[in-house]
């Protein structure tokens, strides 16, 4: 390389580096997937600090643009039926508490509209979702006060199976969508929620696909192509998600990124499946922070890298399209990162990497943001 070459490349790099801080500075950036209400109700975080220990927090989804995150109200499933539902009420009650405190800093989000509006001030514009469907307990009346409550989208499972969907990781028992999972699909069409298909078996997902009348979203999935985790969506199913008008989301998770660090992930599933405790009330809770905190109160050692990120996301672009894929990180929902994406801080240099790829800018914002908005708007009206 002679000399003027090489100056002229550093040079691009940098312009690189210069665009994606400028990409950032006035982002909104949707995430379709973080657990980090976890840490409030599990370690009582404050999040309108600057928390080191965990990867999202007010202050650094400002400065990083993600301006918009899907809030996951998460109860493992060993929360069964009512109990289920007054685990869900508290997360909602815990989300409320934050908005209630720091109006200055993050407002609840329910249609594109407002994402907009709220990001337009300079706050967190927060959309909440729950993970997953045993936490109407079977009753499309939950449901339904769920969506009065603020909630615009639904896993439809989680690492199980529940009475009327499979789960990727459990052995079939419904052959796919039930008769009731399809009724909760058409229902949450009906109120203007997004129905995600992370979690469901590959069947279900085809089900699912058949019944939806709207847009539906992997909010926290990669490509399994890639990595071979169930939890991942094969090439067919991320065109079959384009063609529903759909984002597959992908997923920052180590083991959903890099195939080295797949088997650990495989374990860590087997492992949850295994947890059944047979207690209610305050004693579940505890059960729950413990078991929180023993598996995401410290960060795992990984093979994976921020350019397993840019691979997975490439990847789904040349399958399913530029405006179909999005970001669904799993922040604070997964113990070991990709080397230079440890955080939410991060993601300029995420952005960085696109570029230099040869993304232009907007189609990088489409990635970070705008496919997200699109189906948000879709599906809970402007
Ligand atoms: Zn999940």
């Amino acid at each position: 390389m002679t000399l003027a070459l090489a100056a002229a490349s550093a040079a691009g790099a940098e312009d690189e580096a210069a665009r994606a801080r400028r990409i950032h500075a006035d982002l909104i950036g949707v995430d379709s997937h973080i657990d980090t209400l976890q840490r409030v109700i599990n370690q009582g975080v404050d999040l309108s600090r600057r928390q080191p220990g965990s990867h999202v927090d007010l202050p650094r989804l400002k400065e990083s643009g993600m301006v918009a995150p899907f809030f996951a109200l998460w109860a493992p499933m060993y929360y069964q039926g009512g109990e289920a539902v007054r685990r869900t009420l508290q997360m909602r009650d815990a989300m409320q508490s934050l908005f209630d405190a720091h109006p200055d800093q993050i407002e609840l989000a329910t249609t594109a509209a407002d994402v907009r509006r709220i990001a337009g001030t300079g706050r967190i514009a927060a959309v909440l979702t729950v993970e997953g469907g045993h936490q109407i307990a079977d009753d499309l009346a939950i449901l339904r006060m769920y969506h009065r409550l603020g909630v615009r989208s639904m896993t439809l499972t989680h690492f199980r199976n529940n009475n009327w969907v499979d789960s990727s990781t459990d052995r079939p028992r419904h052959g796919g969508l039930a008769d009731f999972g399809r009724q909760v699909v058409r229902e949450m069409n009906r109120l203007g929620m997004i129905v995600d298909v992370s979690h469901v078996s590959d069947q279900a997902f085809y089900d699912t696909l058949k019944v939806t009348t709207r847009p539906v979203i992997a909010s926290h999935s990669s490509c399994r192509a890639l990595s071979d985790v169930p939890r991942n969506m094969t090439d067919d199913m991320i065109r079959a998600l384009a063609r529903n008008g759909g984002v597959i989301s992908i997923n920052f998770g180590a083991g959903f990124l890099n195939a080295r660090d797949a088997e650990a992930l495989r374990q860590r599933i087997g492992a949850m499946a295994a947890t059944e405790p047979a207690l209610t009330g305050r004693a579940l809770d505890e059960f729950n922070a413990a078991d929180y905190i023993r598996e995401f109160g410290q960060m795992f050692p990984a093979s994976a890298t921020l350019e397993d990120a840019v691979a997975h996301i490439d990847h789904a672009v040349k399958v399913g399209g530029i405006d179909h894929v999005g970001i669904g990180s799993d922040w604070d929902g997964i113990n070991s990162v990709p080397a230079g994406l440890e955080d939410v801080s991060k993601m300029p240099a995420l952005t960085e990497a696109l570029l230099r790829r040869g993304y232009i800018e907007g189609d990088v914002r489409k990635i970070l943001g705008g496919n997200l908005l699109r189906v948000l708007e879709e599906v809970t009206g402007r």
